[in-house]
């Protein structure tokens, strides 16, 4: 999990969730009740990485070409109320996000070719400034590496994202993004979030797929697996965390329901899950008592 505008408390909160996993037990539960919604009114080319893959079952269904939809106006712009344990509270969704396949607005140039690319480079300047790194973060800066990769849209249409990641996360993750470029996976957004970003008030309805974040874990020293560039969170909103009362997004509760498969969704079967599998890394989907379906790590934290 992640992050998208949460404050620092819920940040610190969302971190523990990612890491603090390995000792608990029992299992996730269903929210007792969720509080009433406050506001709803309511192809391409080949790629060029492939990987052969072990039997799995029909990826997601893929969006039909063109029902791709803008984002709502009000997307990202309306700000829930954090309570005194730093989470705001789980919203019905909004009827415009119960089958969310919004338009991806490019911001990298997307690949000329429409095929899948990618690079792995040090991590400039400039990029390590608007990222959340500091030299305070558990992992340092010349260990990180800035990576860009194709995705699928659910528009349909090639991407490019970018991500921060651990140097020995780098080349895993080239090979399951290209995976999922292959397998047509969505993905609606994918770009390194700010400090700014991070710490900002949480609206409940971000969708970005992203793996660096700077950040602890809530009376704990021990760091989120994010913090060291080695967990990545996919399609948060379609794969939301759940623990109790707790659901980030917070307006993504119709995504608890995993049995209405909609685009963009991790499932336990699916090429997601066993792309990452592929290389070794472990899904949130799988832990007992709680469950984080937008999140991968390579240790399992
Ligand atoms: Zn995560």
């Amino acid at each position: 999990m992640t992050k998208d505008r949460r404050r620092p408390g819920a940040l610190v909160v969302a971190a523990l969730v990612c890491c603090a996993l390995a000792g608990c037990s029992g299992e996730a539960s269903t929210p007792a009740a969720l509080p009433p919604a406050s506001s709803p009114a309511v192809r391409a080319a080949p790629p060029a990485v492939s990987a052969s893959s072990p039997a799995v079952a029909p990826s997601p269904a893929v969006p039909p070409a063109g029902t791709a939809t803008a984002a709502p106006a009000w997307l990202g712009t309306r700000v829930l109320p954090v309570g005194p344990d730093g989470f705001a509270a789980a919203r019905i969704t909004p009827p415009e996000l119960l089958n969310r396949s919004i338009v991806t607005t490019d911001e990298l140039p997307p690949p000329v070719d429409g095929r899948f690319h990618s690079t792995v480079q040090a991590v400039p300047a400039d990029v390590l400034a608007r990222s959340s790194w500091t030299s305070a973060c558990p992992v340092k800066a010349q260990d990180l590496r800035y990576v860009t990769v194709g995705f699928r849209g659910f528009d349909g249409l090639a991407h490019t994202g970018e991500l921060l990641v651990h140097e020995r996360a780098a080349k895993p993750l080239v090979t399951v993004f290209g995976r999922l470029f292959a397998e047509n996976y969505p993905i609606e957004r994918m770009r390194i979030s700010s400090v700014a970003e991070l710490n900002a008030a949480p609206t409940g309805d971000g969708n970005t797929t992203e793996v660096f974040a700077c950040r602890p874990v809530r009376g704990r020293k021990a760091w989120s697996q994010h913090a060291y560039g080695l967990a990545v969170d996919v399609d948060p909103f379609q794969n939301p965390y759940h623990k109790g009362k707790v659901v980030l997004p917070e307006l993504a509760t119709s995504y608890l329901d995993r049995g209405n498969a909609r685009p963009g969704m991790v499932l336990a079967r699916g090429p997601v899950v066993a792309a990452f599998a592929e290389v070794g890394w472990k899904w949130g989907g799988d832990y007992r008592s709680l469950k984080d379906f937008m999140h991968f790590s390579a240790n399992g934290g």
